[in-house]
């Protein structure tokens, strides 16, 4: 499975400059690319090919062919992608906006890595000679086969670095089911086939949020009071990033931590396969903010989409590697329908309550429900009982 990390390196000061210069020359490789495409649609009225744009950049740049080749490639994916979204009848923009700087890219041929953390970024031929690759060191080298290493800038200039981590896909006979509802900001509630269930909450995801959101309002706000482009707006602009990169890495970790534990419970309880509710848990979210201000309610929905998301996609490559599967449904299941007498009712306190003598945990209650309709095809009693409620909290 390929995996990809994060890392600072050290290099020295020479070396960093002409790393800054190696990303502004991306940057021209990428300008040349709308360029040329340009050009071509202009003349031709078509789209340049792949091979054409890489003829038509070959040995212009002094960097790597390769990494040339990858900027190509990011535009070309970039416009197939515009491509496809215009042809459903989104009005998506190709790719038209110039970069002063591009991340560099160094595929399989590109680099050279040694087991004390030196790397050689090599820097091909420019004007018919082998340039001085680029040393730069790291503490520790992933373990795996490398297979690119990409130079990004997110406050400072690190490394990405994609490796193949041979974790060999486990074989097992899992037999239970489970279902998933995601919550509010985070909470995962699930319930599997045995009768066990579990909520994960995050607090302490919401809590950065939390914080995240007032701090980005305040910045806002204090630059929408100040000219665009002025030295004080460049500075709470500067600000704002800062906040937007800690907070990402914050939760990134919790997320994290919150998939583990959850895949974990999987594994313990033998599931072999997830069903995952999304779509019900964001209308939720924006139903509860429609009675707030409108602004409120866009930044909060665009922030529990991406989360949610991010949430999926972890536990989709962490589940994998146990070899369980995992499957969204975007069917619309209600949690205000009581499995036992099919009378609807809002929820409005922790507890799901029905006059017919029903009651259960909202969140497990609202599972319990994605369960029925994603594997009995209706809402109604489960097949099994629920054993007492787990309860994790992510510190
Ligand atoms: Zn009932």
């Amino acid at each position: 499975m390929i995996r990809s990390m994060k890392i600072s390196f050290r290099a020295h000061k020479e070396t960093i400059d002409r790393l800054f210069l190696c990303n502004r020359v991306s940057g021209e490789v990428w300008n040349q690319c709308l360029e040329l495409s340009k050009e071509t649609h202009l003349k031709t009225g078509k789209w340049i090919t792949k091979s054409e744009l890489q003829k038509q950049t070959k040995g212009m740049f002094p960097i790597h062919s390769q990494s040339v080749q990858a900027v190509c490639h990011k535009y070309l994916f970039a416009r197939d992608a515009t491509n496809k979204a215009r042809k459903v009848g989104y009005k998506n923009k190709y790719p038209y906006k110039q970069k002063k700087y591009f991340n560099t890219k160094w595929a399989n041929n590109g680099f050279k890595v040694f087991e004390n953390g030196k790397i050689e970024l090599s820097m091909g031929i420019f004007e018919g000679k082998r340039q001085a690759p680029l040393t730069v060191w790291i503490k520790e080298v992933p373990v795996g086969q490398i297979k690119e290493i990409e130079l990004i800038f997110d406050r400072q200039l690190l490394l990405s670095i994609a490796y193949e981590n041979n974790q060999i896909i486990k074989e097992h006979t899992f037999e239970n089911r489970a279902a998933i509802d995601v919550g509010e900001v985070h909470t995962i509630a699930a319930v599997a086939e045995n009768g066990e269930n579990i909520i994960l909450t995050g607090r302490k995801l919401r809590s950065i949020h939390r914080l995240r959101n007032k701090r980005l309002a305040e910045l806002q706000r204090k630059m929408s009071k100040c000219t665009k482009g002025s030295k004080q707006w460049i500075k709470y602009n500067r600000a704002k990033k800062y906040v937007l990169s800690k907070s990402e890495k914050q939760l990134q970790d919790g997320l994290h931590k919150t998939t583990h534990q959850f895949v974990n419970w999987c594994v313990e309880n033998e599931v072999k396969e997830v069903a995952f509710g999304d779509i019900d848990g964001v209308q939720r979210n924006t139903s509860r903010c429609k009675k707030k201000k409108v602004r409120r309610r866009t930044t909060n929905q665009k922030l529990s989409n991406w989360s949610f998301g991010k949430l999926y996609a972890y536990l989709k490559y962490k589940l994998e590697v146990e070899k369980i599967k995992i499957e969204k449904h975007d069917e619309n299941y209600t949690t205000q329908q009581c499995p036992c007498c099919a009378k609807k009712r809002k929820v409005s306190s922790r507890l799901y309550k029905c006059p017919c003598g029903y009651s259960n945990h909202r969140d497990i209650h609202g599972a319990s429900n994605f369960f029925a309709k994603t594997f009995y095809g209706e809402i109604r009693e489960l097949d099994f009982n629920l054993k007492q409620t787990k309860y994790l909290r992510i510190a």
